[in-house]
């Protein structure tokens, strides 16, 4: 019997998804098999959609389907957290799985607070994420920094600090992490400065981290993080679904090295962003925000900031729709409203068609905020 806090090396027993999966395929054998013994009702997940730079959502109810959403998609910028309402609307009466990378997992956390999902009918899968890099900015950086063309990338994978990719004539090419963040490419920059690597409030959290020995790139190392989570891989494992072998214990210590040295490069950037921004906060953040168009989707996508839908039809003081160019109220509203429980996910900057950087903005306030204030503003299980 599995129990809460073991940490393990885990693959899928079938044989079709091992060959679609990124390592081993056990999250993918856990959500098929979550679908078949009715542990859950729907999988919400991430698909490729026309190339591996379309990553979009995939609601599955059929087990069959689950092969479809396999794979990691680095160019996958996607937040599910806000998308479970509008994907199952009844889903507070039903029980739904659900991927989450950190800041899915945050969104969720935030989301519950707020009355609008109910954790008890969620499971939540974790991936860990070193980052990931916006699809638009991805093919630039393909063309120019790889030297051939984005449409014949067929795989892209990040390993040892390098982007890999992979083209149809089979070739490889990697390029440090470094060198392309130092250019302006690489991993989007909320996901430089994001500490949450490893979504220990999920149900489990999986990642390739630390598998070493002869399951290296064949399993998933599995820590598993809640009585729910041990649940069903015990039960996986019983009904023979996937496998499991306890985690090699050097392989247990570069896990925690590896995560270690994340969060020091992440405070490195948290360093380099925020002291850029000191001196001068008011000033960016009017200069910034005057070319807004009041398009409203850095409130339609954020997590924190809900129900925007509704809010939007209404007059309300937040979100007052008025003449161009923007009211620096407008903003200053927004922050007030978001800024102590920002999860750093970078949607709002993601979706900015005036390529305002205001995840910068309002993580730099929630980092200050929460190193001065206790108890933290906008406190939750975990740490971001
Ligand atoms: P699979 O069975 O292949 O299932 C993968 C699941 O991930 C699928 O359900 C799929 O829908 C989902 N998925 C794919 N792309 C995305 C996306 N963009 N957003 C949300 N869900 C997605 N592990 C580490 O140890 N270190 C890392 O630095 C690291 N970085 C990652 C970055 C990203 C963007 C992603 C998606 C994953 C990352 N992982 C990382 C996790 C690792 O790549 C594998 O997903 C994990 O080991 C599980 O392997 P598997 O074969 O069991 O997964
Ligand atoms: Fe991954 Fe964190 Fe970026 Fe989310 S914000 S994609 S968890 S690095
Ligand atoms: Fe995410 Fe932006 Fe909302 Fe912060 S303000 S939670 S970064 S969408
Ligand atoms: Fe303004 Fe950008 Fe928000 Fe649209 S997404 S309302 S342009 S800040």
């Amino acid at each position: 019997m599995v129990k809460k806090g073991e940490m393990l090396y885990a693959w899928t027993t079938d044989l079709g998804l091992t060959k679609k999966a990124e390592c081993g395929g056990a999250v993918s054998g856990l959500l098929k098999f979550a679908l078949e013994s009715k542990a859950v009702e729907a999988v919400l997940a991430v698909k490729k959609g026309v190339d591996l730079y379309d990553a979009v959502p995939a609601l599955v109810t059929d087990p069959a389907e689950i092969d479809q959403t396999a794979g990691s998609l680095h160019c996958g910028t996607v937040l599910l957290s806000k998308l479970i309402n509008s994907y199952v609307p009844s889903m507070k009466e039903k029980k739904v799985g659900i991927v989450v990378k950190g800041c899915d997992m945050m969104g969720l956390l935030e989301l519950a607070k707020r009355g609008q999902v109910n954790l008890d009918n969620v499971l939540m899968i974790g991936v860990n994420c070193g980052g990931s890099v916006s699809p638009v900015p991805a093919r630039k950086m393909i063309a120019e920094k790889y030297g051939v063309s984005p449409d014949s990338v067929v795989k892209e994978e990040i390993d040892k600090g390098q982007f890999i990719i992979q083209t149809a004539d089979g070739n490889h090419k990697g390029v440090s992490m470094d060198e392309l963040e130092d250019t302006g490419y690489g991993r989007r920059t909320n996901c430089r400065r994001c500490k949450v690597k490893i979504p220990r409030q999920a149900d489990i959290a999986c990642g390739n981290w630390g598998v070493i020995g002869d399951k290296a790139c064949k399993a998933t190392f599995v820590e598993v993080c809640s009585d729910k989570g041990a649940d069903l891989v015990t039960k996986a494992v019983a009904a023979k679904k996937i496998s499991v072998e306890p985690a090699n214990p050097k392989g247990i210590e570069i896990r925690a090295k590896i995560e270690g040295s994340m969060h020091k490069l992440a405070d490195k950037w948290r360093m380099r962003d925020f002291s850029m921004l000191a001196p001068h906060l008011w000033r960016d953040l009017d200069k910034e925000t005057s070319r807004c168009t009041k398009c409203y989707a850095c409130i339609d996508k954020c997590p924190v900031c809900f129900p925007a839908a509704d809010r939007l039809k209404k007059p309300s003081i937040m979100v007052r729709r008025g003449t161009l160019p923007v009211d620096p109220m407008f903003h200053l509203r927004r922050l007030a409203h978001i800024s102590d429980s920002c999860i750093n996910c970078g949607q709002c900057e993601e979706c900015c068609p005036m390529e305002i950087p205001l995840a910068l903005f309002s993580h730099a306030i929630r980092t200050e905020e929460d190193s001065f204030f206790d108890p933290k503003l906008g406190k939750s299980e975990y740490t971001n």
